[in-house]
């Protein structure tokens, strides 16, 4: 077994070997402009750049024809909420979101605010869901456009972006949803789905960084407006050159995420559930977020121990994301974490677990033994200092 044992799936995901092979083609003598149309050269690259949003498009049931590509799931959030929000500007200047959504969303938001956008950013419930009674409540008339995500980066928790969806169709209101979190870990079916626009990336399900995709509805004729400018690619909602490398990767790894799910997820939250097993059970741990509307392969705890932070941030066998309110580690607190009503000390000491299709039983087993070790000599240390005051 080799350590430190890769723990930190939902931050991205090593490439699957089968996606490496291949886009190794399109790197070497493959090397057509998708765009080229005299010639054979581009001719091919078309073909894949073609075959790969079918891919895309298959696993989320939705048109090849509404997949945009762009070059991850952080661009597709930009063009997706100022592309709708600018757009739509003559409707209305309200916008709608949560607090626990990732940056890619929340800096996109406030940058609309500095621009004279309005934005409502709800607060979750304590186990990290929103409360569709508080959503409605937020909505205006002049509310255009919502962005709530799938499944929380942080603590893998699945929001219901079915009753949203109709809720905002009945309304009126566009409906952003960004699911980079979520393929390959949910079943994702946009004809039944009132998802207007949702944004997609492929290192979080063994491709590579460095794509993604914006699912863009076409019966409900969604305009936005172009964040980059140039050749009018992509139907003019992003130029710039394909990457066909990149996009035949992407398209490889959606594939292998719908062929493997079912096999792939039993396997993945039977190695989930040990963990949280084992941890829940002990005083020190809080889990954070629900753990029914959740993800298969996320754990989540804070540690009650005040003396923890720098074993948190010291921890080398195994590759995890954590926050330290440790100081000499310059201190991180997370805003998900405060979001759910977590003291600054609580957000300020987690771990967040994610499991991916390349660990083993073994490997969980190493990790479960060697973080229980850490937290009893942090628990025995504590002890210590209170038997001496
Ligand atoms: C990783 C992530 C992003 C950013 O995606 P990139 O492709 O890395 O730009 C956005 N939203 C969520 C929920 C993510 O997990």
């Amino acid at each position: 077994m080799k350590l430190p044992i890769y723990l930190d799936n939902s931050a991205t995901t090593p490439v699957d070997p089968r996606v490496v092979a291949k886009m190794l083609p399109w790197l070497a003598d493959q090397f057509g402009n998708p765009a080229s149309s005299s010639h054979a050269f581009g001719h091919a690259a078309r073909a894949a750049v073609e075959a790969a949003r079918d891919q895309v498009a298959a696993l989320i049931n939705a048109d090849p024809g509404e997949i945009v590509w762009t070059s991850g799931a952080t661009e597709s959030d930009n063009l997706a909420i100022k592309g709708a929000a600018l757009a739509c500007r003559d409707k209305g200047k309200h916008l709608i979101t949560m607090q626990t959504e990732h940056k890619a969303v929340l800096d996109t938001m406030l940058e609309l605010e500095r621009a004279g956008f309005t934005v409502t950013s709800l607060a979750p419930e304590p186990n990290g869901l929103l409360d569709l009674e508080k959503f409605k409540a937020a909505l205006r008339p002049d509310t255009t456009l919502a962005s709530i995500m799938l499944v929380n980066n942080e603590i893998g928790v699945i929001q219901d972006v079915a009753a949203l969806g109709e809720i905002c169709r009945e309304r009126g209101v566009l409906f952003h949803v960004d699911a980079a979190q979520a393929t390959g870990k949910v079943a994702i079916d946009l004809q039944t789905l009132k998802i207007d626009l949702m944004s997609l990336t492929a290192h979080k399900t063994y491709g590579p960084k460095g794509i993604g995709a914006l699912y863009v509805s076409r019966d409900r004729r969604v305009r936005l407006e172009p964040q980059m400018h140039g050749g009018g690619h992509e139907r003019g909602m992003r130029s710039g050159t394909l990457a066909t490398h990149q996009i035949v990767g992407m398209g490889e790894s959606m594939a292998l995420a719908g062929q493997e799910m079912a096999t792939e997820l039993p396997r993945l939250r039977a190695l989930r559930d040990k963990l949280y097993r084992e941890l829940a059970g002990l005083d020190e741990v809080q889990i954070n977020g629900d753990m029914t509307s959740r993800i298969v392969n996320n754990l989540n705890f804070s540690l009650k121990l005040p003396n923890c932070d720098q074993m948190i941030a010291s921890l080398t066998d195994i590759a995890v994301s954590s926050t330290s309110a440790c100081s000499s580690a310059g201190g991180s607190v997370s805003h998900v974490l405060q979001a759910l009503g977590n003291d600054a000390q609580l957000s300020g000491n987690s771990i967040r677990i994610t499991v991916g299709r390349f660990n083993t039983e073994e490997e969980i087993d190493f990790a479960l033994t060697y973080l229980k070790r850490k937290i009893a000599e942090c628990r025995a240390a504590l002890a210590g200092q209170t038997a001496i005051a």
